[in-house]
């Protein structure tokens, strides 16, 4: 199966990248305890970390949703063509994207809304294409929606310096920049923006200062698009391991252990960018700690 229905909102994906990044696990997660990996490698290990030599294993995907007869994609992964001096794993990348995303019927032109959960280089990618020289908007009839406080902070022309800067280089010129000359852009702020009748963006800052989720509430079934707040499995039951890539560490906790317990309350589907294999889990508790309850029925 490779899409999934919660309520009246259809969910499909496009996986544009799955495999190691060239990071083990104590270089991707700093200072985290080697013992906590190890006691939990037996179910980690092939899909998230390699059995071989303890590299993360991630992806990167695109959610395709489709609610109120919208087509709405969260985040647009890597892009094809991207010069990335300082991720050469992804430094000129070129995939099918466009196609897979045609195999789940969706045609460019028929992209109503593009949310960019943040503005790192794996969740801006595709919002842009080449054209002769030019990198022009890939969704011509879409709205793109970033968070101010993200805009602001990556925008070359401000005063920010990101931990992140150097991974970044680029993104905002060619992947930012193109959609808002173009007048695609729209800029949220605050704390909550609603998307339709189903879905709703919600601020969960640390990663990135405007790092956002998408809470899903249809019919009484609920899912989240928790974007970065989790990059291995392993963070449900262990939210005190933090990325690498996080610009304040302590506050995305505080905004991970909101997000699993407004998904455990719910019973809710998670759907992180980076998880591979199945790409999504259901959330519960099980003594003190949050749980995987259920993994989705994308495989
Ligand atoms: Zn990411």
């Amino acid at each position: 199966m490779d899409q999934l229905e919660i309520g009246d909102v259809r969910i499909g994906r496009v996986v544009e990248f799955s495999g190691p990044v060239g990071l083990t696990t104590e270089g991707f997660f700093p200072g985290s305890d080697p013992g906590v990996w190890q006691e939990n490698r037996d179910w980690l290990a092939p899909r998230f970390v390699t059995a071989a030599d303890d590299q993360v294993q991630t992806a990167v995907q695109t959610w395709v949703v489709r609610s109120e007869g919208r087509t709405i994609l969260v985040d647009t992964g890597l892009g094809n063509g991207k010069e990335r001096p300082y991720v050469p794993v992804w430094s000129h990348y070129d995939s099918d994207y466009l196609a897979d995303l045609a195999a789940l019927g969706v045609a460019p032109g028929d992209v109503d809304l593009v949310v960019n959960t943040h503005l790192h280089l794996d969740h801006v990618g595709w919002n842009t294409r080449l054209e002769g020289r030019e990198w022009v908007p890939t969704f011509p009839n879409a709205q793109y929606l970033v968070h101010r406080a993200d805009f602001d902070f990556w925008n070359p022309e401000g005063d920010a310096t990101p931990g992140f800067g150097r991974g970044n280089q680029n993104a905002f010129e060619d992947s930012v920049a193109p959609v808002q000359a173009a007048g695609q852009l729209q800029l949220w702020d605050g704390e909550r923006h609603r998307i339709d009748g189903s879905l709703v963006l919600e601020l969960a800052a640390g990663h990135t200062p405007g790092s956002a989720v998408v809470t899903l509430d249809s019919k009484g079934e609920s899912a989240v698009f928790a974007a970065d707040l989790l990059h291995s499995p392993l963070q449900v039951s262990h939210p005190e391991l933090a990325s690498c890539f996080c610009e304040d560490p302590a506050a995305a906790r505080t905004s991970r252990d909101r997000l699993l317990s407004h998904a455990a309350d719910r019973g809710a589907l998670i759907l992180p960018a980076h998880f591979r294999a199945e790409g999504a889990a259901r959330i519960g508790r099980k003594d003190d700690a949050f749980t995987i309850t259920e993994w989705a029925a994308f495989a």
